[in-house]
């Protein structure tokens, strides 16, 4: 066992502690970095593997944060397959799977979530599959390339999104299995989750709605049917489950750093925790949001990113709130691509046209702008950014006519 000190210690592997550590460097640290990931590769995007990786589209080093020279050249020391099993807050040491003991200065925590999984008959058969790092790609890759029928569980983006990209890039037969009546309700409401519903349908993909899981039908070993509470029985060859995440807390929790209500480690607006010196990025932050008033905890990439560079910059101790206005993108193949900014709820204000698959939807609460997600519109989502931040009054018919210069609002 040894022990050793460092400037900056960054605990998980994924894309917030990857760019926190980026920012360390581009403003100017020049101590020790390590960043200690418990996954067998280095930091990477998570989004191409339900989109272009899954396709065959990208290529591993693509899908990389940095090419593996990079971490050498800003000397940020890179720990894979490495976990920090305990975080002593008070004497300031990290306790490596490796057993070594690591001193710091200041910490970040970005441990991420991990996939919710579902308990029914037949969970354990073979083909069954989650979707959260490289390998889970992988494999649900092979079963494109030799299955006829994959079912899919969950009505989010993850569903839609693997559902698309198995029938665009492996020409499977997908259906969607969802308790939700509408695709990306949840999220968008029924009138703009039908929207997209409406892009897989087309595409030859069964949606059933309203479906509770019941259990997993095999031969062999192996799936071969979903069974729902209501009776639906679908063959299958495999099945993909993205039934959401749960953030990972429990280094933090047993840390004794607060947690918050949203199940997320409760930090400031410049993400410090309730121990000084030590950060939270990404999956697992809820933050006092200075743009929404109140914490939030948000599980989007561009998230993870921008707060990993918030963090970056205040354990340099420049004193900087995390301002950022949320922002999610999500492709179904080639078919739509979206991207909203967010997140909000309220009244659906469309300008433009659903049916062509051209448009803004804005989410309208008491007046005020809250949220809003666009389809071929990117530009719309500056002026949606404006509302969200002023927190102004905006009339709903005026954002509706296309006559009407946003700008102008
Ligand atoms: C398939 C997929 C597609 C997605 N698509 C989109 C998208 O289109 N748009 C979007 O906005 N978002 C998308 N997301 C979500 C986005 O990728 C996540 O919000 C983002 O990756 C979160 O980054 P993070 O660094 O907080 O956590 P993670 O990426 O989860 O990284 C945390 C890392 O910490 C490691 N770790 C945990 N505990 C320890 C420990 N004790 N010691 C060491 N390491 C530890 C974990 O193994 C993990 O590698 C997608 C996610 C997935 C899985």
């Amino acid at each position: 066992m040894a022990r050793r000190r460092v400037d900056h210690l960054l605990i998980g592997g994924g894309l917030a502690a990857a760019n926190c550590a980026r920012w360390l460097r581009e403003e100017g640290a020049d101590g020790s970095v390590l960043l200690v990931g418990r996954e067998p590769d280095p930091p990477y995007n998570r989004p191409p593997l339900s989109k272009g990786y899954l396709q065959g589209r990208e290529s591993r080093e693509e899908v990389l944060f940095r090419p593996d020279d990079w971490w050498r050249e800003q000397e940020i020391e890179l720990m894979i397959r490495t976990s920090v099993m305990k975080l002593d807050a008070s004497e300031r040491v990290a306790t490596l799977s490796t057993k070594d003991e690591i001193e710091f200065d200041k910490a970040l925590v970005a441990t991420g979530s991990n996939v919710r999984r579902l308990r029914v008959d037949g969970c354990d058969l073979d083909g069954i599959h989650y979707l959260r790092a490289f390998a889970n790609s992988d494999a649900i890759r092979e079963e494109g390339d030799r299955a006829e029928r994959i079912v899919l569980i969950g009505g989010s983006y993850i569903s839609t999104e693997v559902a698309a990209s198995l029938t665009w890039a492996h020409d499977v037969k997908c259906s969607i299995v969802m308790l939700e009546n509408v695709t990306l309700e949840q999220f968008y409401g029924a009138r703009v989750g039908g929207f997209f519903q409406g892009v897989l349908e087309d595409h030859g993909i069964g949606v059933y709605g309203g479906q509770e899981l019941d259990r997993f039908e095999g031969s062999d070993g192996r799936v071969s049917k979903v069974v729902t509470k209501s009776g639906l029985e679908l063959e299958c060859d495999a099945v993909v489950i993205g039934a959401g995440v749960l953030p990972d807390t429990t280094l933090a929790k047993h840390a004794g750093l607060e947690l918050g209500e949203a199940g997320g480690v409760r930090c400031s607006s410049g993400l410090e925790s309730s121990v000084p010196g030590i950060f939270a990025a990404g999956d697992i932050c809820e933050y006092d949001s200075p743009i929404h008033g109140r914490p939030m905890r948000i599980e989007h990439w561009d998230v993870a990113f921008n707060q990993g560079k918030t963090a970056a910059l205040n354990m340099l101790g420049r004193g900087v709130e995390h301002d950022v206005v949320p922002y999610f993108f999500s492709d179904l193949a080639d078919w739509s691509w979206m991207e909203y900014v967010g997140p909000g709820s309220g009244d659906t204000v469309v300008r433009g046209s659903l049916e062509d698959g051209d448009f803004t939807a804005f989410y309208v609460d008491d007046g005020r702008v809250t949220a809003a997600l666009t389809v071929g519109r990117s530009d719309d989502l500056e002026e949606a950014r404006r509302f969200i931040v002023g927190r102004d009054s905006v009339d709903p018919a005026a954002l509706a006519d296309e006559g009407t210069d946003l700008a102008s609002l």
